[in-house]
């Protein structure tokens, strides 16, 4: 069994925090994501389970074990990075067999374990090929492979794809994935990118600041993110976040966001009865949103930018009058809503010209997202 418990974990470099308190139980088999910004602390938490950072504070304990204090080579870890360091003087199959012959492994057991890894990885051809005779995708795979021929009970990624192309990236995270529910070994998988950890993670934990904000399924992250930051970072584009004030309509409360109406759904009706009268902040994803039909509450807007991919586009809209949307963006790294700014996700019937005044409306049956202004905290 590996399972991991991660205790209270903190890290500090001279005054600087980077990371605060974590805490989390991952079962054995589970592939768990760390995303978040650059420098949010997910690194630092990696190298602290690998041994190759000492936790200021805290605990480690990998299948019962407690390993807080355990030199890397003793921990039973197998790591995966971004710059594969594949021996260049090494064939594929001596590059993957390395880590064995050193633990002083038989040959045979050697050649057996290798086959077996270079079948599971598809890369039986190559394996009397040198490094710089691979492509990048086929050297990321032989760095994989040097990591499940130790059958290690853990294996830790550290952004492993991002040297390869875009497109390459998806089929090897799908590869990772796929291998991982295979072999069935607990993974920690570090990434900066959400639609890597929405497309892989059976859980992602979410860090910002050294802080984790929030743990859970992609469907939960998605569906019930806990605050405006997880809110805004997962899914793409990003969530539109408007200001607006609670209103009761004769017992249905709805959101008035200068001029532009939303209802608010049942399940959230109760939580969102104590702001009535009060300023809440609204998030809406850029596909609740549609060009309205006529008689449906709807907000006028001119598109000041279409991006068109084909069969769907993301269409900007200025906000007219006053200046209602919240700009989270800030130290986010990745595309969110600035100041101003709406992003709806319009399929092709539904795609407006440029310059063309539209009324923008929320589909029926799409849900908006409540949170607090003062905690950013979700309002559920
Ligand atoms: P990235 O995606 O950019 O690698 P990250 O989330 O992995 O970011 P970490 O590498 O964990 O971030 O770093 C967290 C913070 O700790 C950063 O602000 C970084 O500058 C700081 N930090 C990391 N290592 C050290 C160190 N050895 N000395 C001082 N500060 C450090």
């Amino acid at each position: 069994m590996a399972e991991i418990q991660i205790q209270n974990l903190n890290k500090s470099y001279g005054a600087f925090h980077a990371l605060k308190d974590m805490s989390l139980h991952i079962a054995d088999g589970e592939f768990v994501v760390f995303v978040g910004p650059s420098g949010c602390g997910k690194s630092t938490a990696l190298k602290i389970l690998a041994g190759l950072e000492a936790a200021s504070t805290g605990r480690i304990m990998i299948g019962g074990e407690d390993v807080t204090d355990l030199a890397p080579g003793k921990r039973d870890i197998a790591m995966v990075f971004q710059n594969y360091a594949l021996y260049p003087h090494l064939t594929v199959r001596q590059n993957i067999g390395f880590g064995l012959k050193m633990r002083g492994a038989t040959k045979k057991e050697i050649d057996e374990r290798v086959e077996r890894a270079a079948q599971a990885l598809e890369i039986t051809d190559f394996l009397e090929r040198r490094p710089r005779a691979l492509s990048g995708g086929q050297r990321q795979r032989v760095a994989l492979g040097r990591a499940i021929v130790r059958e290690p009970r853990l294996f830790l990624m550290d952004e492993p794809l991002s040297n390869l192309d875009a497109a390459l990236r998806v089929q090897m995270r799908a590869e990772i994935t796929a291998l991982q529910r295979r072999i069935g070994t607990t993974t920690i998988y570090v990434t900066h990118d959400q639609t890597e950890a929405m497309t892989m993670a059976d859980r992602i934990v979410i860090m910002r600041k050294g802080v984790v904000q929030q743990i859970g399924s992609p469907d939960e992250l998605f569906n019930h993110p806990a605050n405006i930051f997880v809110a805004g970072f997962i899914g793409s584009p990003a969530m539109n976040f408007i200001r607006g004030t609670v209103i009761d309509e004769r017992g249905s409360l709805a959101v008035d966001a200068g001029g532009f109406r939303l209802p608010i759904s049942v399940d959230l009706a109760a939580a969102a009865s104590a702001y009535v009268g009060k300023e809440i902040i609204c998030g809406i994803r850029p596909e609740s949103l549609e060009l309205a039909a006529a008689g449906q509450p709807a907000l006028e807007v001119v598109p000041s930018l279409i991006e068109s991919l084909g069969n769907e586009a993301y269409v900007h809209f200025r906000m007219p009058g006053r200046q209602f949307a919240v700009a989270v963006a800030g130290e986010h790294e990745h595309e969110a809503s600035s100041s101003g700014t709406l992003i709806a996700r319009l399929f092709d019937g539904d795609r407006p010209q440029a310059g063309q005044t539209v009324r923008l409306g929320l589909k029926a049956n799409s849900s908006v997202h409540l949170f607090d202004p003062a905690t950013e905290k979700a309002i559920s």
